[in-house]
């Protein structure tokens, strides 16, 4: 799933690779996807975007935005990967949707589970869009301390941890994936009320959702997801699939996996205590 570490990455990898690519053909699904989620019909993608010249792109959120000229963009998002392939590579065979640029490289969408392939002119009409690009990112100075004790007061009292920051999208581009280090770090656990947390608490957290997910994005996205040039990001995800039997980084524990609000979480017991 595409999350700040990787809207981030990606956005800055497709910026500098498909800028002043202009488009020859798009090719509609070879596999098609009950959820890959388009603007319209996909066959319609080819009239809009053949001819267009890719201007730049932008990483946010949940979102990868790419601008073509003439007002006309293609935005992926969620659990939506894309992947560039030079003109020397061969191509994938199956995808949800493939732009073919006329110097002969292309860029595939796949999605696993569900994703949006949305190709449009003009502003993209969509509540989460609109607020991941006006939302001040964590990765920003300006989101300090009062910024995020505002979004934890505009919660109810007896909200989770995991629902608090990966929920409704309050913080754009924190989901489940980035959560699991992000609480690990702050030693606290998932389901942790957010009324019995203390400010001291609240604090190390606040810390470690701007550290962690700065770690994350400096280093290319998480190791469990994949960047514009199909690589495992540098990121050694502390919790997370790839580190499930593994001992705590912490107490050298067992680390825990269970499904709660619907996605699993890890952690360990003993560092991060209900
Ligand atoms: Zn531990």
């Amino acid at each position: 799933m595409l999350e700040i570490p990787e809207s981030k990455t990606i956005g800055i990898q497709a910026g500098s690779t498909l800028a002043k690519k202009r488009i020859l053909d798009v090719i509609t699904a070879t596999s098609p996807h009950k959820f890959a989620f388009y603007n319209g019909d996909p066959e319609d993608y080819a009239k809009l975007l053949a001819g267009r010249e890719i201007k730049s792109a932008n990483g946010h959120g949940m979102f990868v935005d790419l601008h073509c000229d003439d007002d006309i963009s293609i935005i992926i998002g969620e659990g939506t990967n894309v992947r560039y392939y030079s003109s020397f590579e061969q191509r994938p065979e199956k995808h949800q949707l493939l732009i073919v640029f006329d110097d002969g490289s292309c860029v595939a969408f796949t999605i696993a589970m569900y994703g949006l392939i949305w190709a449009c002119r003009g502003v993209f009409d969509n509540p989460y869009h609109k607020v991941s690009l006006e939302s001040i990112s964590p990765l920003d100075n300006a989101f300090d301390e009062s910024c995020f004790d505002r979004i934890v007061e505009n919660t109810t009292k007896n909200i989770s941890m995991k629902a608090l920051l990966a929920t409704e999208q309050r913080i754009p581009g924190v989901g489940n994936g980035v959560l699991q280090d992000i609480l690990f770090n702050a030693g606290i656990h998932p389901r942790q009320k957010k009324s019995v947390l203390t400010d001291l608490r609240k604090g190390q957290l606040f810390s470690s959702l701007k550290s962690t997910l700065k770690k994350m994005t400096d280093l290319g996205g998480r190791d469990t997801e994949k960047d514009l040039f199909g690589h495992a990001g540098g990121y050694k995800t502390l919790l997370s699939k790839n580190t499930l039997n593994n001992p705590c980084p912490g107490c050298g524990g067992t680390i825990k996996k269970e499904p709660y609000l619907g996605g699993a979480v890890y952690f360990c017991p003993v560092c991060q205590k209900l």
